[in-house]
């Protein structure tokens, strides 16, 4: 089901095998070069490994030479209606295109980009969107809009390999989660390209992380998607946090720390959910993948939270840190995030060293049996 062929934008392997590569799309007028390159340093430093720019104008091509000279990740001109825009962006040096050939002026015009894009070594997207089939589709989309979908991207692909072209990657987006999860199956099982996933015009931050998280995470559980855009009316960086929570919570790629909160119930000893706030607040600097949990309570604490490298079990006046599924030490409760934090450098100073660990998690009692032989504050 994984895609078989690798392409690349710009140095960035897309497809075959290659890890998830996350991307995004500025929100400025791309001929607003330095409003442009600001957005694009903001994603990248938020884990944007690949920018798409709108291009729907000569001026926004003409800013192109210079974006793409500043940008530290590859950059990606969207264009539609227009191929002599395509050809500029080309020409001023992007590393990909997404284009959709059913409507960048006919198949002259498709073999004309395809040519400049084969000419400069570069990628392509194509793909059908739900809100843009082409007509002669439209009473399959009436029936099945997933299939429509899937048929529009095989014309588009069949088009490209007529031209001896297969540097590109397909998207079947809609806005309708199943239809998108389907499209994106029916596709998979057809084509060895690798696939761009989205769930198109998702929504705000909340609702449209949550139908991205659900779309994108479920075909990537199956294996599917080579790269992905999370798509938000929102913050474009934003996009990139969802996109990497959706990657991390499938263990798919690692960035930064990992937390774990429990949901706190009638036995939280401790307000768990300020004490994560916290303890989330305190990670943020940190750019390695520790997984920490930060728990209610020293009844349950342990054995649900055994599998993290940290975990915290907040008590009344005491509480626990553990470490690696093992008890590590009691300490009073206005130390404990300090004191977590303390034992976290010191493992990360250490080299990161994951000893070997039982299966399962300590069970809850024999934890705390053990952990009661600690005096407080002994480490
Ligand atoms: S760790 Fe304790 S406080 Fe948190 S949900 Fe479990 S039982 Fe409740």
């Amino acid at each position: 089901m994984a895609s078989k062929v690798q392409i690349h934008v710009g140095n960035v392997p897309v497809g075959g095998g290659a890890p998830v590569a996350l991307q995004s799309m500025t929100l400025t007028k791309t001929h607003d070069v330095p409003a442009t390159t600001a957005q694009i340093a903001a994603l990248a430093s938020a884990g944007c490994e690949i920018v798409r720019v709108a291009v729907p104008k000569n001026e926004d091509a003409a800013a192109l030479p210079l974006i793409v000279r500043l940008s530290p990740i590859p950059v990606i001109a969207d264009i539609h209606f227009n191929a002599s825009l395509a050809l500029k962006a080309i020409d001023a040096g992007v590393a990909a295109v997404r284009i959709n050939p059913g409507n960048i002026g006919g198949p002259d015009k498709v073999e004309q980009v395809v040519t400049a894009a084969k000419k400069a070594g570069i990628a392509m997207r194509i793909g059908a969107n739900s809100g843009s089939l082409p007509k002669h589709l439209e009473s399959l989309a009436q029936k099945d809009q997933a299939e429509a979908l899937v048929v529009a991207a095989l014309e588009e692909v069949e088009l490209l390999e007529k031209l001896d072209y297969r540097e590109f990657k397909i998207s079947v987006k809609a806005t309708h989660v199943p239809t998108m999860i389907r499209a994106y199956r029916m596709l998979a099982s057809k084509v060895p390209y690798p696939l761009h996933l989205g769930v198109t015009e998702a929504g705000t931050e909340f609702a449209g992380g949550i139908k991205s998280a659900v779309g994108i995470g479920t075909l990537l559980a199956d294996g599917i998607g080579d790269t992905l855009r999370v798509s938000l009316t929102a913050d474009p960086v934003k996009e990139i946090e969802v996109a990497w929570e959706i990657l991390k919570a499938l263990g798919l790629r690692e960035r930064g720390p990992v937390m774990i909160a429990c949901p706190s119930c009638g036995r939280d000893n401790v307000g768990v959910e300020s004490l994560a706030l916290v303890v989330e607040e305190r990670l943020r600097s940190y750019s390695e993948a520790v997984e920490v949990a930060v728990m209610g309570c020293a009844v349950n604490g342990p054995g649900e939270a055994g599998d993290a490298d940290f975990g915290i079990a907040g008590g009344r006046d005491v509480g626990f840190i553990y470490a690696h599924g093992r008890v590590l030490k009691k300490v009073s409760s206005e130390t404990l995030v300090d004191e977590l934090f303390v034992e976290i450098d010191r493992w990360l100073a250490d080299g990161m060293k994951r000893p070997k660990r039982l299966k399962m998690a300590k069970p809850a009692a024999l934890a705390m049996a053990e952990a009661s032989l600690i005096p407080l504050g002994d480490s």
